[in-house]
């Protein structure tokens, strides 16, 4: 499954709607793509336990479900977690691996991200591979050192075509869920430096086939500067992906 660089607006509903609300939200979402031709992938990303009720809300409809989390093995004594074949089984083309609140607030670390993130690519889903430094780093002017590691320790060692079916979004923390966003300077300058990260361990055309999303803070009033950037390939949304209008106004900047 190799896939190739495209516009992808992505959203992370993280623990908000449960099956009847995803199922509400994901029905308004698809209603307001007919008969319109976004120019991106529309992708939702909501809990576990709505994820069928959504995949069915948006059968009919362009757009793509995906996972928050997934466990590295298939399946065995692992109370709680959900496998890649579970994910896949409800059609699911997207799993997020590295969210910062998956590093931060859970713990994840660059091995169980790495058996993650290759679990996912086994299992035929595309991983969107976060990274993303924190306010103290950025402050500290750490953050370019950071998002290295993240991506070296994580990615490295992947064959080509497993690069070439993996997406990465730069998510700096402090402009998740904050109302703090990196300008599109900031943002597109770091997406520079990823991809010339990505060039020396992969190669430069797989680098320059790579989807890099920004996330953090992204809403209808300022998507489309963030969009407008070459180096930015689209959006991980999160609070504003949680009501049909502003998640509409992001896949249609203004
Ligand atoms: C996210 O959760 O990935 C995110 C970017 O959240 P928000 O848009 O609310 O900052």
């Amino acid at each position: 499954m190799i896939e190739v660089r495209r516009t992808i607006i992505a959203g992370n509903w993280k623990i908000n709607m449960d099956h009847l609300e995803g199922a509400s939200l994901a029905g308004d979402i698809a209603a307001g793509l007919e008969g319109r031709e976004p120019a991106c992938e529309v992708v939702l990303i909501p809990p576990f336990t709505a994820l069928p009720a959504v995949m069915n809300a948006i059968e009919d409809s362009p757009i793509s479900g995906g996972a928050q989390n997934l466990w590295y093995e298939e399946n065995g004594a692992y109370t709680g977690e959900i496998s890649t074949g579970m994910i896949s089984a409800l059609g699911c083309r997207y799993v997020l691996v590295g969210h910062s609140e998956r590093r931060h607030v859970i713990g994840e670390g660059s091995d169980i991200l790495s058996r993650k993130l290759r679990a996912a690519l086994a299992g035929g889903l595309i991983p969107i591979y976060c990274v993303g430094e924190t306010l103290g780093e950025r402050e500290s002017g750490t953050a370019s050192k950071v998002v290295a590691e993240q991506i070296g320790e994580v990615l490295t060692g992947l064959s080509d075509a497993d690069m070439r079916s993996t997406v990465i979004a730069y998510e700096p923390v402090w402009a998740i869920g904050t109302g703090k966003t990196a300008t599109p300077d900031d943002a597109g300058s770091m997406h520079e430096i990823i991809r010339v990260l990505l060039g020396d361990i992969f190669g430069s055309r797989t680098a320059e086939d790579t989807p890099i999303l920004y996330g953090g803070s992204v809403k209808p009033g300022n998507a489309a500067e963030l969009l407008a950037r070459e180096e930015i390939d689209g959006a991980l949304v999160g609070g504003a992906s949680l009501e049909a209008g502003s998640f509409l106004g992001i896949v249609f900047p203004a």
